[in-house]
């Protein structure tokens, strides 16, 4: 059993999924499992934790807190980590996750393991796995040298836990020393999209160049609404301007590991398979048989995407409505 740090994501007060599939993974392997928490008025969503696998849920609430920033963040976490002396500190790899923990890592002067996507636990040691060389080769990583094994965790590598009302997490509070900040955030602004951010969605569906507009994109839109998906993209559908960045799969885009991975007018280049072929089902639409994306789907259709979505589309809708 580990003494394990979750450093949990919340957005306007709401936990993000991927904090829950680590809460529960580490629950899961019998671990004593702490989750800090930080943000402005987050205090309401700490107990809640418990019923994913946290037993204790250190809470750094200040307004200094209440937009992301790499530089306070890094600082309230090394503290805490410094204060609680975990064996294990795990977050997500999202883009915020990725943006901090390198700097916590520094601050506290271990190594870290990045974009991971298995975990052992033993004893108190962490071994993790991590795809390198864009995902061709897995690497085994273990930590060695005193201070906690530190590791970002792919999202969807592990399934969301039920959660138990019957457990609550006790909630302690943490004070960070921001000494003087360099930077500030002034304003957010937000993306007007309604579905899931690709790198959450448990199913998305992507087009690429062969979209040939964004009005077009309407076709695999239309898909997405249908199953709760999230729309992502090749970074030629991104260049061209059919899509906006934050839809970019792949080595300089978003890495994502869902159920259920569409797609469609996609060649398959190593930079885009880089960011998606962890995902467990691969199905690819495309009119050559000869594109790369055949090599690691697990179903394929040889066809206009044109005339292939609308008919999956309808399918898809007369096997959710029976
Ligand atoms: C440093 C670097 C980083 C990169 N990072 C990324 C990244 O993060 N993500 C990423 O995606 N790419 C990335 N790329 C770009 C990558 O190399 C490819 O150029 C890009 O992925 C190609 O996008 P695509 O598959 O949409 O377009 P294409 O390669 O042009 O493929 C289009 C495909 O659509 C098919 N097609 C055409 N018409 C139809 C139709 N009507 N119906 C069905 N199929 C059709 C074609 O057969 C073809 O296979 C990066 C490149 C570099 C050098």
């Amino acid at each position: 059993m580990a003494k394990v740090l979750i450093v949990c994501e919340q957005r306007d007060g709401k936990i993000k999924k991927a904090t829950y599939e680590l809460l529960g993974a580490s629950a899961a392997a019998g671990n004593e499992t702490h989750a800090l928490l930080m943000g402005e008025g987050v205090t309401a969503a700490a107990k809640d934790l418990g019923q994913y696998g946290a037993k204790t849920v250190h809470v750094a609430d200040h307004a200094t807190l209440k937009f992301y920033t790499g530089e306070a963040y890094a600082l309230a976490v090394a503290q805490a980590v410094k204060t609680l002396s975990p064996e294990i500190v795990l977050a997500s790899h999202t883009p915020s996750g990725k943006d901090l923990m390198p700097r916590v890592a520094a601050k506290v002067g271990v190594g870290l393991a990045s974009d991971c996507t298995a975990l052992t636990f033993s004893g108190a040691k962490l071994v993790v796995r991590r795809p390198v060389y864009s995902g061709k080769a897995t690497a085994e990583v273990e930590f060695i040298g005193a201070g906690p094994a530190m590791a970002t965790v792919r999202g969807n590598t592990f399934s969301v836990p039920k959660p138990d009302a019957s457990k609550s997490a006790d909630v302690a509070t943490i004070a960070v020393d921001f000494g003087s900040l360099k930077t500030k955030v002034i304003e957010v602004v937000k993306g007007n999209s309604e579905r899931p951010d690709v790198a959450e969605a448990a199913i998305v569906i992507s087009g690429g160049r062969a979209l040939k507009s964004a009005e077009n994109f309407k076709v695999i839109e239309e898909i997405a609404d249908t199953l709760g998906a999230a729309v992502g993209a090749s970074r030629a559908a991104v260049d061209a301007g059919y899509r906006p960045h934050r839809d970019q799969v792949g080595q300089t885009g978003k890495v994502v590991s869902p159920a259920l991975y569409i797609a469609c007018g996609i060649s398959g280049a190593i930079q885009h398979l880089a960011g998606m072929r962890t995902s467990k089902t691969i199905v690819a639409i495309n009119t050559d048989a000869e594109a790369p994306i055949f090599q690691i789907a697990d179903y394929g259709v040889v066809g206009d995407l044109f005339a292939v979505c609308p008919v999956l589309k309808d399918e898809f809708k007369k096997a959710k409505e029976s």
